[in-house]
């Protein structure tokens, strides 16, 4: 990987390179600087200004994926984030753990990422999702999902972001074809006939023949192409910790709807557990104040004895809850994808899955275009990519949309119907096992890397 650091002179010197030595406009530079020699001033130019198959802004999971994935097909990229790596790299930097589906595991394994993760994940054996209050405890009421009922293997597995992220960064850092852009934001983005032209606040500028926006929910990339993007919050906010407990979880995640919003209890290895628990903003913002004895208090009555005793590992998280759906995934040289395209509610743990599967379409669809001779940047190309995963993506926002909605209150009557919707679905094997499928990813046409 080449790392470029904004603060190297190097930067001064592509300052001069672009703005004195090179003129504006094609106008000669002034004639005491044109005895630098021509070779010092093309090493400069190389050096900063970047040419690459494909700029990726966004270097969170979703962007440096891609770029392994893009990588294989024979393309070469540049990464662009505002962020230090070693930010990054810090185990304490984010602390979700992700419910990756059978099919992410693939892409992983495809990608030559799952050997080095592997050991730090737990396979997700079971789901049980049930209804219920603080003080009554959960409902009877319960859909359970067994992944024997499906012959592909486990439906998933919980690897923590603390464990992916660093694979990620290593693979990123020995690969030749991937260059690294770190604590670099884009200025401006030109996109012309045949490349995108990106500018940066370090003096770097990069020409590719496609733009990737992997840039999150606010995405500035696609704010600059003008896309629009539906979308609302949701005044709650998700409380992020791990926790120790005395019982095994023999593998199974739960997911209890409270009134004021899902808590799910995810597996992790040797008898620990990922909780993402939703509160209204407000309510969160107060849990968040407590001391670890005050914050193990409130979750206590609500996570139950199942597990016997619990305590806390590691720091406590929180992050603000919202919807934002692009209206569209490409422009002519522009491709959105992960949260970029789609930021939505983790009650389902779809988010990083969904930007998964954007990633194995897309390089699908690059790489056919490349072994055809076609233009990779072009909106024909493009636009099969935004076939595939659009309906896909819309799909997950309104369901995740609505379950939030109907199990996030405490209504007598949706909480009835809820719970006799929670016991139909398990009488019902044909429509678990279609549950069971869509969690694990194996709906729709899937792309190679997760065949
Ligand atoms: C509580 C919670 C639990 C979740 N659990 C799951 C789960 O179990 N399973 C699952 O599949 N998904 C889950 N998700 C969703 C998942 O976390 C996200 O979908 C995923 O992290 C998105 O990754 P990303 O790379 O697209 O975006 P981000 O992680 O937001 O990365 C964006 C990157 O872009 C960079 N950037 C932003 N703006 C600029 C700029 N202007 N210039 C340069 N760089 C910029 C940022 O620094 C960052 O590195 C969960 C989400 C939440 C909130």
């Amino acid at each position: 990987m080449r790392r470029l650091n904004p603060a190297h002179p190097k930067t001064i010197l592509h300052f001069l390179s672009k703005n004195i030595l090179r003129g504006s406009g094609g106008a000669q530079p002034p004639a005491s600087l044109r005895t630098l020699d021509i070779f010092q001033n093309a090493v400069i130019w190389c050096i900063m200004h970047i040419d690459t198959d494909i700029a990726i802004v966004g270097g969170g999971p979703n962007g440096m994926t891609l770029a392994l994935a893009l990588q294989r097909c024979g393309l070469n990229s540049v990464i662009v984030d505002q962020l230090a790596l070693s930010t990054q790299s810090a185990p304490e930097f984010d602390g979700r753990g992700y419910a990756l589906s059978l099919t992410s595991v693939r892409l992983l394994k495809a990608l030559g990422l799952w050997a080095e993760v592997q050991d730090a994940a737990q396979p997700m054996l079971g789901i049980r999702v049930s209804d219920g209050r603080i003080d009554t405890g959960p409902s009877p009421f319960a859909m359970e999902f067994d992944h024997a009922e499906i012959e592909e293997g486990p439906m998933g597995h919980m690897l923590e972001d603390r464990q992916l992220r660093p694979a990620l960064i290593k693979a990123v850092r020995d690969s030749n074809s991937i260059t690294y852009l770190e604590k670099t934001t884009v200025l401006t983005q030109d996109v012309s006939a045949g490349a995108v032209d990106l500018t940066t606040d370090t003096g770097t500028t990069v020409s590719a023949r496609l733009l990737i926006g992997a840039d999150g929910r606010r995405s500035q990339v696609a704010q600059r192409a003008g896309i629009r993007k539906t979308g609302w919050s949701y005044d709650q906010t998700a409380l992020v910790c791990a926790v120790q407990h005395d019982l095994p979880h023999n593998g199974i995640a739960h997911q209890y709807f409270l009134p004021s919003g899902p808590l799910a209890i995810l597996p992790l290895p040797e008898n620990r557990s990922s909780i993402v628990w939703t509160e209204t903003t407000k309510n969160a913002r107060a849990i968040m104040a407590l001391n670890e004895a005050d914050y193990l208090d409130v979750i206590r009555p609500r996570f139950g004895e199942f597990l016997g005793k619990i305590s806390l590992v590691g720091h406590r998280y929180s992050y603000p809850l919202d919807i934002t759906i692009a209206s569209e995934f490409v422009q002519p040289r522009l491709a959105l994808i992960g949260d970029a395209a789609h930021g939505v509610h983790p009650i389902a743990g779809q988010g990083l899955n969904a930007g998964y599967k954007d990633i194995a379409a897309l390089a699908h669809v690059l790489e056919d275009a490349k072994m055809r001779g076609e233009d990779i940047g072009a909106l024909n190309t493009l636009s099969r990519y935004q076939e595939w995963r659009r309906f896909d993506v819309q799909t997950l926002g309104f369901a995740t949309d609505t379950f939030n909605k109907i199990f996030s209150n405490d209504r007598p009557l949706l909480r009835m119907g809820r719970d006799l919707g929670l016991g139909l679905v398990n009488k019902m094997p044909a429509l678990r096992r279609a549950f069971i499928r869509e969690a694990a990813g194996l709906s729709g046409d899937l792309p190679r890397l997760m065949q």
